[in-house]
């Protein structure tokens, strides 16, 4: 699943002990084994080997350049939702006609400067959208592919947050008014209107929901073609769930097994955009243990990353396994304590776990945050002014500082 192991109770990246990272690098730290990294992309890729899909990485999972850019040196194409990711993207190296560009937001800038680019799709979320599109492509005098993102209206199981193809949701136009869309299409003169987008949520850990959105898509996309409007490209989007915990989620192999014979249905070009799958397990957030402070009603260990460096157990009551960086080999039950593991933050849901045990949990000690890989950095800030921290990349035995940590310069570096 993943390549942080315990050797002689120390926990490795690959072959590099995390100790010594903290000690070269300090903490808070992000910490990401590039064959984790790749094998799950390859894992992806394999599985969907008899469609050759392309493979649009997510970057709002992670963004760091270097992340990207040992995707994209495997063939990965780009998934992105702003100018700023469209930015890094290109700094990548990666084909533009790779790039595949979602969001409800898109602004008149943004649009022109990926347009420009020649960017592989846009993935329209909305009317007001694709008529902004056209009339940017009709000035630069472009004609620009476009998918249109349908909200299929099915409940995903996950939480509520990260589900994106429920009817209340923001995302997607409705099959009645893509519909029209389609039958429509020559009045958008500047676009070749020629793909059907999705994406119903994130960390989803079972096929169902999936086949009953691909199955509506793929009804959708036959009875346009009954009525001479045909679709060339199906974007099917992310949304793989991980092992976070006691999840059982369905491996790549399974999940291609489950959706293959509804996608070929299609007859279309597929694409994908996986995220979480690929880089989830592939990093950890590694942090100290400030104080352990005891109070009447519970222990805390406050460490010294917060709520800032890694908000999913904030934002969604995500799970995290939180491990010893060196391990005990005994375990004597009067040494094993539960804590909370809480950052300095000052709010009460800054916290990394809860009711953890541990065992002879001490300040100094190091802990690992796991599954952190994914969602952990791309959505860290600078909350109550902490600098951002380090991101660290391990090769085997060879080790690249893939991001410096900020200054307190860095912090108001752009205010006036
Ligand atoms: N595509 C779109 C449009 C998304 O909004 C997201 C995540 O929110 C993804 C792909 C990636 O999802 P995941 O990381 O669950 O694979």
């Amino acid at each position: 699943m993943h390549d942080f192991n315990y050797k002689h109770n120390n926990l490795y990246c690959e072959s590099v002990s995390i100790e010594e990272l903290a000690g070269k690098y300090g903490t808070p730290l992000y910490v990401y084994s590039r064959n984790t990294l790749i094998s799950h992309y390859r894992k992806i890729k394999e599985a969907f080997s008899a469609i050759n899909p392309l493979i649009c990485f997510s970057m709002k999972a992670n963004s760091n350049f270097s992340i990207c850019k040992a995707l994209v040196k495997e063939g990965a194409g780009l998934d992105i939702v702003s100018g700023g990711e469209l930015y890094r993207a290109l700094k990548t190296g990666v084909a533009s006609k790779k790039i595949v560009y979602a969001g409800v937001g898109k602004t008149e800038k943004e649009i022109e400067i990926a347009i420009r680019h020649h960017i592989f799709f846009f993935n329209v979320e909305s009317i007001p959208e694709l008529e902004l599109i056209n009339k940017v492509a009709a000035r630069l005098g472009i004609q620009q592919k476009v998918a249109i993102r349908i909200n299929p209206d099915v409940k995903a199981s996950t939480h509520k947050y990260i589900t994106t193809g429920h009817g209340e949701n923001k995302f997607g136009i409705d099959f009645e008014t893509a519909r029209k869309i389609f039958l429509e299409r020559n009045r958008y003169k500047n676009l070749s209107i020629s793909g059907i987008h999705m994406h119903i949520g994130s960390q989803i850990v079972e096929a169902g929901p999936f086949i009953r959105a691909m199955e509506r898509v793929v009804d959708f996309i036959r009875d346009l073609e009954s009525h001479g409007a045909g679709v060339r490209w199906l974007n099917i989007g992310g949304g793989l769930g991980i092992i976070y915990s006691e999840e059982r989620p369905q491996t790549a192999k399974e999940y291609a097994k489950a959706v293959l014979p509804v996608l070929k249905k299609a007859k279309a070009n597929i694409i994908m955009e996986p995220g979480r799958f690929i880089a989830g397990n592939a990093g950890v957030l590694v942090t100290k243990v400030q104080y352990i402070k005891e109070t009447p009603r519970k222990k805390f260990a406050i460490v010294d990353a917060g709520m800032n460096d890694l908000i999913r157990p904030n934002l969604y009551g995500a799970y995290h396994e939180i491990l010893p960086v060196k391990s005990c080999s005994y375990s004597n039950s009067e040494e094993i304590k539960i804590f909370d593991v809480v950052g300095p933050i000052c709010e009460s849901g800054d916290f990394l776990g809860k009711d953890r045990k541990f065992i002879g949990l001490k300040e100094g000690d190091l802990l690992s945050v796991m599954g952190a890989g994914a969602y952990g950095f791309s959505m860290s800030s600078n909350y109550n002014s902490r600098p951002r921290v380090s991101e660290v990349m391990v090769d085997g035995s060879k080790v690249k500082l893939i991001r410096s940590r900020e200054t307190y310069e860095d912090l108001i570096r752009t205010e006036l």
